[in-house]
């Protein structure tokens, strides 16, 4: 119905007649949901917005916060100058988060002008904020829990200067007691996709994913651009190419390359992968690892996410001998 451009307009404060629901995506960084994200903005109806619990700083001035990244679109602001249709410099930030509103929540859904919208924050404490305000009263809100093991968690938070394994450990212990609990007591529709099953068969959890997010049983392959705030952008980059200066460029769709991953979704060949220990398996010992499932509660989220830590473990140790052998 709606033919009117949603994107940039502000005013109406109302949901267009296009959407139907808003998934949010729930679990810690580096849990492989701009990987997930972009992936469903590649299906027909589904539109990815990135991390949007920062809307309260959207367009925030850029050398005024260290994470000021948050505040654009993380494709659109490798151009020059930054264009971003859905995330424009205005209007300006409202700079407290407390000032939020859902009309304005559900406004920045609407400007996707797509049906299924997926929040990627993974914020748990954005779904209790956006639910006491009534969101789940008013628009179909869904949830998937993304999560990656305690010791990827760690290594990458390793890689990113956090160098207390231990500490990272009970941190994402805490996100993931946290995200079950609160998938329980508030009930959303929820579906759980561990990073590991997805990377090592796309095929059948994007194809989940897909189906959890829009209802639909069979979905269609159809790339568009991808305008989102935050996330990985060497995630977007496997989708996106780099122009001369190295900075992404949205590409037409007709020009966009087609990777492995998305062939076999729709039926291709399927592509080799690495196998996700090696992400971690080096920058964390046996003793180490070992030491990570004896922190409390450690054990019991791995198992409640469905992992098999023992199993894991084992692999790792399997992985380790298999690495001195070769050298
Ligand atoms: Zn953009």
């Amino acid at each position: 119905m709606s033919n009117e451009n949603p994107a940039g307009q502000a005013s109406a404060g109302l949901p267009s007649t296009s959407l139907k629901s808003v998934t949010l995506l729930l679990g810690s960084p580096f849990s492989g949901s701009s990987l997930l994200g972009q992936s469903l903005n590649d299906i027909q109806g589904i539109a990815y917005a990135g991390e949007i619990d920062n809307m309260h700083r959207f367009a925030f001035p850029l050398h005024r916060e260290s994470n000021h990244y948050r505040s654009r679109c993380a494709i659109c602001i490798t151009h020059d100058p930054y264009d971003c249709p859905i995330y424009p410099l205005d209007p300006q930030p409202l700079g407290d988060p407390e000032s939020v509103t859902i009309d304005a929540y559900l406004e920045v859904l609407s400007r996707f002008n797509e049906p299924f919208v997926v929040d990627g924050s993974k914020n748990v404490d954005w779904l209790w904020y956006l639910n006491a305000r009534g969101l789940l009263d008013v628009l179909p809100t869904r949830v998937i829990v993304v999560t990656r093991s305690v010791w990827a968690f760690a290594a990458s938070q390793f890689r990113a200067g956090n160098t207390n394994i231990y500490q990272s450990a009970e941190g994402w212990r805490n996100i993931y007691r946290h995200a079950l609990r609160t998938v329980s007591v508030l009930a959303p529709p929820s579906l759980l996709i561990r990073h590991e099953d997805f990377v090592s068969n796309m095929d059948k959890w994007l194809s989940r994913a897909a189906w959890f997010v829009s209802d639909r049983p069979h979905n269609i392959f159809e790339p568009k651009p991808l305008h989102c705030i935050g996330g990985n952008p060497s995630a977007y980059a496997i989708r996106e190419e780099f122009d001369k200066q190295g900075h992404l460029r949205v590409v037409p769709d007709h020009e966009r390359p087609v990777s492995m991953e998305k062939l076999s979704f729709f039926g291709a060949s399927e592509a080799p992968r690495s196998q996700p220990i090696e992400r971690w398996g080096h920058l964390i010992d046996r003793q180490q690892a070992k030491n990570i499932l004896g922190i409390p509660g450690i054990m019991d989220t791995m198992l409640d996410l469905g992992y098999d830590p023992l199993g894991m473990l084992e692999e790792h140790a399997a992985w380790l001998a298999l690495g001195r052998q070769g050298t």
